[in-house]
């Protein structure tokens, strides 16, 4: 029929560029929110840690990792959230654009969807809270945990700056400026104690979503690590066998049907890791 015949327009097609990201590699994207220091001042955010905003950011994210099964594991602080797919991931023949692209729309449609279930009082209007999106590949599993323990090490350094700051200014009395000079190249231990003696905090009392951030993840069962060490670390470094098709319909079956659980655990060490061995394998 006639309809079928080329239109003569197709060509425009070829100035697309492809951006297939690199087979077998592990894929981090993270979103960011978008001027949120001024959506902070505009929402009320309390500071330095608004509990409900953290748990908009949590519910949002809970429900992109429970959307696409090959989503592995989640990691977020402040405004952001890296969004790890495993390295055997096919989705969208691994399209750089549609990837970012719908991990950033799901997620932030789902964050505007669940913000009044979290801010009853106060209702969002404009400026409305937006995200930006990138994406990297990590060719090692080593790299990939250098990439959380990153997040997760920059989650802690801001939150003993940020508390510390904001115990000056809101328990001590002091300006901004004031508190920024009192902190001026202070390190770890002297924050610590200007927490504990003058404020009486002990940081390490701070709420663990604080202090560590949050970890969304399939929930199965617990590996003893006692017993996991040995024999599987080695098949871990030995090369993976090709899975048939079935066995990867079946994985991502069950993925789909296991509970999403977020939680607030040091991701640096090992022991996380060792324990839930079906993470990275
Ligand atoms: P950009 O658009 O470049 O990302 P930004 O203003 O969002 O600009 P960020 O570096 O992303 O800059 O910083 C986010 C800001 O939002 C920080 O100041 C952080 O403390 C604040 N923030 C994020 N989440 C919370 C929260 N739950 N409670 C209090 N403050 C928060
Ligand atoms: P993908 O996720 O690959 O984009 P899709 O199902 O969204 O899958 P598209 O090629 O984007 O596939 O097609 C969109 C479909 O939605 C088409 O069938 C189109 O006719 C239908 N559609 C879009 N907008 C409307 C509309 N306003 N009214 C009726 N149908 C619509
Ligand atoms: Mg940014
Ligand atoms: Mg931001
Ligand atoms: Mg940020
Ligand atoms: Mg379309
Ligand atoms: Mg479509």
């Amino acid at each position: 029929p006639k309809w079928l015949i080329q239109s003569g327009f197709e060509y425009v097609r070829e100035f697309e560029q492809p951006d297939y990201l690199l087979r077998n590699t592990w894929i981090v994207v993270r979103v960011d929110g978008r001027a949120f220091t001024k959506m902070c001042a505009r929402y009320g955010f309390e500071k330095p840690n608004d509990r409900r905003a953290l748990d908009v950011m949590n519910t949002a994210a809970k429900a992109v990792v429970a959307d696409l099964p090959e989503i592995t594991i989640a990691y977020g602080v402040s405004d952001e959230y890296s969004f790890v797919f495993h390295k055997s991931c096919n989705l969208f023949e691994r399209r750089a654009s549609k990837l970012i692209s719908t991990i950033v729309s799901t997620f932030t449609a789902n964050y505007v969807h669940c913000w009044p279930k979290f801010f009853p009082d106060m209702p969002l209007s404009f400026p409305l809270p937006t995200f930006d999106g990138r994406a990297v590949c990590y060719p090692t599993v080593q790299n990939l945990r250098d990439y959380m323990s990153w997040r997760q090490a920059d989650c802690h350094i801001n939150n003993l700056y940020n508390t510390t700051f904001w115990s000056l200014v809101q328990l001590g009395g002091m300006d901004n400026k004031e508190a920024e000079k009192a902190l001026a190249g202070t390190l770890a231990a002297d924050k610590n104690e200007i927490l504990f003696s003058r404020f009486k905090i002990n940081y390490n009392n701070e709420p663990e979503i604080f202090r560590k951030g949050s970890v969304v993840f399939r929930d199965y069962e617990l590996v003893d690590p006692a017993s996991h060490k040995t024999s599987e670390t080695v098949d871990a470094l030995a090369e993976p066998v090709q899975q048939s098709k079935t066995q990867n319909e079946n994985d991502k079956k069950r993925r789909s049907k296991a509970r999403i659980v977020v939680e607030h655990l040091d991701i640096i060490r090992d022991d996380f890791w060792d324990r839930r061995p079906w993470i990275l394998s």
